[in-house]
């Protein structure tokens, strides 16, 4: 219930007036992301890189409506990947990006729009030595989105993909992106979904992960298991043994600043980990869906709500 609240706010106009009052260095948006500006997460990607782990760069924003916002992002995706590349960075972070923040929604011109711009960042992410994975939105994108990355496929046959395991179409994508050099980050997935497209209950979505996990680790793709879920961590290295899959050839990934110990203990166990790490202004959607993930952090973001000035 308190999740689902949660996440109507993330898309509620007079709350995040209210949140994004808020400086990004209070305790609980620093929490979850390292700053607004390209040199912090140049920054940040660097300390994480140091300590073994690999990174994926977020650079926030969804939903636009404006062409020029989109192109704001776009921009801000090349300066970015060129702050990776200048830094020496770029061989062990790559970029996720959401296609609904490069024009996918636009009318008329967004389907079109959002692919030529993805382009352009892959084109510059190839050029740095390094790739793009496509993140996956609420489920009125997902034809869109794998439509978008089959394009992008043609020419950048590294881009990844997302895959949501609460909804139930999932292991049919699965099976289809299965295949040789097709990586593949499977989420349980964060959006509020209807009943009649997405699992609801928790336990069903666990099942359901599991169910994709075994046709991704089957098969002959590289599979990104991205969930902090110790279970489900437990059996992604059951499936690798069983499948006799060595340590790179699949990776797990975790959100910046949720379970960093385990994210630590993993890299250094051998297994290659990357941290997905969100920055930029546009912090309030992603603060609450993690929030909804975990509503015991609630009385701390009250709290830092309240003690504003
Ligand atoms: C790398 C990465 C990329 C993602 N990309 C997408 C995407 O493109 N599209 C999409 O819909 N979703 C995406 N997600 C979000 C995902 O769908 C889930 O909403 C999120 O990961 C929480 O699910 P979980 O598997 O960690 O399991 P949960 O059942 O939520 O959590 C399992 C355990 O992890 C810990 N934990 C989880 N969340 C928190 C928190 N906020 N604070 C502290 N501890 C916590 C707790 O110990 C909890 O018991 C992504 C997640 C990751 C890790």
């Amino acid at each position: 219930m308190l999740r689902h609240v949660l996440l109507m706010l993330a898309r509620s106009g007079q709350m995040k007036e209210i949140v994004t009052r808020m400086p990004v260095s209070s305790g609980i948006v620093n929490r979850y992301v390292p700053g607004e500006e390209t040199a912090q997460a140049v920054e940040a990607s660097r300390a994480l890189i140091e300590d073994g782990l690999h990174v994926s760069l977020d650079f926030l924003g969804e939903d636009t409506l404006d062409e020029q916002q989109a192109e704001a992002t776009v921009l801000s995706y090349l300066d970015l990947v060129e702050g990776l590349s200048r830094a020496g960075l770029a061989r062990n972070a790559e970029v996720s990006v959401k296609l609904s923040a490069i024009g996918q929604a636009l009318p008329d011109i967004g389907p079109e729009l959002a692919t030529e711009n993805a382009r352009r960042i892959c084109r510059a992410a190839r050029n740095a030595g390094t790739t793009v994975t496509l993140d996956m939105e609420d489920h009125t994108t997902t034809d869109g989105t794998l439509a978008t990355l089959h394009g992008l496929r043609k020419d950048f046959p590294e881009t990844g993909a997302v895959l949501q395991a609460y909804l139930y179409r999932t292991e049919q994508d699965c099976r289809a992106l299965a295949h040789e050099g097709s990586r593949v980050r499977l989420c349980k997935g964060a959006y509020k979904e209807p009943e009649d497209v997405a699992h609801q209950d928790r336990h069903d979505v666990d099942k359901a992960y599991v169910r994709c996990l075994k046709i991704l680790m089957a098969g002959q793709g590289y599979p990104m298991i991205a969930t902090h879920d110790p279970r489900l961590v437990r059996i992604a290295g059951a499936l690798a043994t069983r499948n006799g899959r060595m340590p790179g050839t699949y990776e797990f990934q975790m959100l910046y600043g949720i379970r960093s110990e385990e994210q630590k203990r993993l890299a250094e166990a051998g297994e290659k980990v990357r941290v997905y790490l969100p920055y930029g202004e546009e912090w309030y959607g992603y603060l609450m869906r993690r929030l909804a993930e975990r509503p015991q952090n609630l009385t701390f973001f009250l709290r830092s709500l309240v003690s504003q000035k």
